[in-house]
């Protein structure tokens, strides 16, 4: 039994409830968490609001700072048992997990380092006034997480709201918050004061929504899907709170005929198959110029067959996909484009000798004549690519853009007027030229447009997000 975390006290679930927590690589319970709901979630944001106003409120940036590096520091000498924690609960090989608390770490590192460095302003104003403009934490912050990756999630949501002084409730997601747990833990180990940082596990419905809707907070980190995003937005709404949505993703790979093939195939390979497609930056569209279609399929089939699933030990491309509601979503999606008529063009393998109650699928390729499938527009969240031709740099753009999602895409070009003009014209947060970083970049701005969502994490940007600003106008004659 795993415990969460609140007032700086590993604690049960009020209701002494729990939650079984299911390997994804043999479908086995494997330990419990507590299945925490309103009244943990109020005992969080109260605990919250006091670390506020005591010993955490009082930390002036630069010792702030400081902690955040220490856990940084921390998490890297705790590396190889976070790294497992995480492959376990989320089936991911074990490579990958350890690129991802490598990154969390750095999440604490750069945000560390950023906590000193945030600025005000002095403005000229009428004769005899002197003006600040001066930047304030939003004071208790909300951050609801995702499974897919909950280390680096955590880190990406939370980091920034220390650094600016808030104080946190986390809500991880039921399926995967192992190592979210022990961070919070190493937290502790390194000095964060009670009360400051506050995990409450439990279901979305029940410990999500309560803390979505609590009174006591003063905004909402939230990354996950779309539905539950929505209803998030409406729960910040009754308490006239801000809040961010970082939501699912349908993005786009541009192959020109002028591309480099080798690159763009496998970056394109690795992007969709990375975290077996969990990924709200996949890119799981690929549009390619007609001209070339036959010249590019050739390498991307011959990069995608080589492509396996395996266990966490195996450590191959990836691993199981997380639970059996996402194994029967993605192998319905695959039903779909069967029965749509979509050619399959390669699948990729699962590995001999994985365990028979564990969620693997194998990747798959399929091509569309025109962008008409519900595969080319809805998010599927698995390792499912689909190529669809066309014909000029106007309809790449169309296309591309022809989603409700808005959060990523990537040109492959050698010509640099079109790779500019199409990066501009895409609706997209972030955009690659010539490389894809599903995920990567703790110093970028990332976030969507459209229904991906609103606001910006990561980079400095996310500082501005997590805090306020304070005019003081002082009339001094
Ligand atoms: P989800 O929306 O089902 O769950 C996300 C979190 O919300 C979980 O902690 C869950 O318990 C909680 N939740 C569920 N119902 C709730 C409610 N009624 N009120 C409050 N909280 C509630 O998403 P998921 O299945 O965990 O994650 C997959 C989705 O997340 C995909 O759509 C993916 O694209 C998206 N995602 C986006 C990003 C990004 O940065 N844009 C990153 C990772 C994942």
């Amino acid at each position: 039994m795993t415990q969460m975390i609140i007032e700086g006290k590993s604690t049960d679930a009020a209701s002494g409830r729990e939650i079984d927590v299911v390997c994804p690589s043999d479908g086995q319970v494997f330990t419990t968490i507590p299945r925490g709901a309103a009244q943990d979630v109020d005992r969080a944001v109260k605990a919250a609001r006091a670390a506020l106003k005591g010993e955490w409120g009082a930390l002036p940036a630069f010792e702030r700072g400081r902690l955040l590096m220490k856990l940084s520091q921390k998490i890297l000498a705790h590396h190889d048992e976070l790294a497992e924690i995480e492959a376990r609960d989320t089936g991911k090989p074990l490579t990958t997990a350890r690129t991802d608390v490598t990154v969390l770490a750095r999440y604490f590192e750069f945000y560390g380092g950023g906590a000193d460095k945030v600025h005000g302003q002095t403005l000229p104003f009428l004769n005899g006034y002197s003006v600040q403009v001066v930047r304030e934490p939003l004071g208790v912050t909300a951050h609801i997480l995702p499974w897919n990756y909950p280390a680096q999630m955590f880190g990406r949501s939370v980091a920034p709201a220390l650094a600016m002084g808030n104080a946190i409730v986390v809500k991880p997601a039921e399926d995967a918050c192992l190592s979210v747990i022990r961070v919070a833990e190493l937290a502790l180990e390194v000095g964060f004061p009670a009360g400051a940082l506050n995990i409450v596990t439990g279901l979305g419905e029940e410990a999500g929504a309560a803390l979505a809707r609590h009174p006591g907070i003063n905004f909402i980190s939230f990354t996950g899907s779309n539905e539950v995003g929505v209803m998030v937005q409406q729960a910040a709404a009754l308490n006239a709170v801000k809040c961010t949505l970082e939501l699912g993703g349908k993005s786009a790979h541009v192959v020109f005929e002028d591309a480099d093939f080798e690159r763009a195939a496998a970056a394109i390979c690795r992007g969709i198959v990375q975290n077996t497609g969990q990924t709200c930056t996949a890119g799981s569209r690929v549009l390619v110029q007609k001209s070339a279609q036959d010249r590019f399929m050739k390498v991307l089939v011959a990069e995608f067959s080589k492509k396996t699933a395996g266990t966490p030990d195996m450590d191959l491309d990836c691993g199981p996909l997380i639970n059996k509601t996402q194994f029967e979503r993605v192998n319905g999606y695959v039903e779909t484009g069967r029965k749509e008529g979509l050619s399959v063009v390669v699948e990729g393998q699962v590995a001999d000798g994985v365990p028979p109650g564990g969620y693997f699928v194998r990747p798959m390729i399929f091509s569309a004549p025109r962008h008409e499938s519900r595969l080319l527009t809805e998010e599927i969240f698995g390792p499912v690519l689909v190529t669809v031709p066309f014909e000029t740099e106007a309809e790449a753009i169309e296309l591309a853009n022809a989603t409700h999602y808005g959060l990523m895409a990537a040109v492959w070009s050698e010509n640099g007027g079109r790779q500019q003009r199409v990066a501009r014209a895409m609706e997209a947060g972030q955009v690659y030229i010539n490389s894809f970083g599903a995920g990567g970049g703790v110093e970028l701005p990332f976030g969507g447009v459209k229904r991906s969502g609103h606001g910006r994490e990561k980079g400095f940007i996310a500082m501005e997000e997590m805090s306020t600003v304070k005019t003081i106008i002082h009339y001094h004659g």
